[in-house]
């Protein structure tokens, strides 16, 4: 699949693309992610794409001139099964969306900035608006990576151990079991006498019994602390 990420700051979001899992993804060639410098669309001689919004509101709006000659220019190559706004206000991203988006083949991601962008894009252009949560970014390039990497990681093949992106939690509406790694006993540095060991069935080497206890685990630990996700 293909990403496009549309940002006054392209420089805060490339190297992130570059890296760990989205870096490997596009090495194989499962995924691609472009990052699009929003001032090289502007007709502005100084590349400015902010304005002052009518009204007399406080702060700046990214301008419907920049927006639309990016998303034109853009939609002028291929077709966008969906063009995104990052918006506080919008539906809420979580692992359901990151399941469905991953089976597109192409999506846009735009960034607001400032005091977000000329609604008039929102109206027109935008198929759908995310937020990451109810709290407000700077800018949309944070909401664009977390969405990007959620996305990217559930495509078959990206995660070397497929299990492994699909018992995180979340993706069967239970959260994660305990996991450990070696060693089996860890001292602690603040008093080595003590030992921290790893629960027993885990090193058991049977199989089912561990299975089984994982289960248990992950439902506990939803249900104490996730009980939303069960009633679903
Ligand atoms: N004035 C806007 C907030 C602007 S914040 C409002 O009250 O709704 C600037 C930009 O950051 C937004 O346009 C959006 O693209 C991005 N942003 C901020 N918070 C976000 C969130 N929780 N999820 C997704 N994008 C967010």
């Amino acid at each position: 699949m293909r990403i496009d990420i549309i940002t006054v700051l392209p420089e805060l979001i490339e190297p992130f693309t570059q890296e760990s899992i989205l870096g490997r993804a596009q090495k194989k060639g499962l995924a691609e992610i472009h990052v699009h410098n929003l001032r090289d669309y502007t007709t502005d001689k100084h590349r400015r794409v902010d304005d002052y919004p009518f009204g007399g509101a406080a702060g700046m709006l990214i301008q419907c001139q920049p927006l639309d000659a990016c998303i034109s220019a853009l939609k002028a190559e291929r077709n966008y099964d969906e063009i995104i706004f990052t918006a506080p206000d919008g539906e809420k991203f979580d692992q359901p969306m990151a399941n469905e988006l991953s089976l597109k083949e192409n999506i846009m991601i735009i960034c607001g900035h400032y005091k977000g962008i000329d609604y008039r894009i929102r109206e027109h252009l935008i198929t759908r608006e995310v937020s990451i949560g109810d709290y407000v970014l700077t800018g949309g390039e944070l909401a664009a990576a977390v969405m990007a990497d959620s996305i990217v990681r559930v495509i078959p093949g990206v995660i070397g151990d497929v299990e492994s992106a699909l018992s995180d939690s979340f993706q069967d509406n239970l959260l994660e079991p305990p996991v450990y790694t070696r060693p089996a006993e860890y001292h602690p540095v603040s008093n080595p006498n003590e030992t921290w060991p790893v629960p027993e069935i885990l090193l058991s080497g049977h199989e089912a019994k561990i299975k089984e206890w994982e289960y248990e685990q992950a439902l506990a630990r939803t249900k104490a602390l996730r009980p939303d996700l069960l009633e679903e």
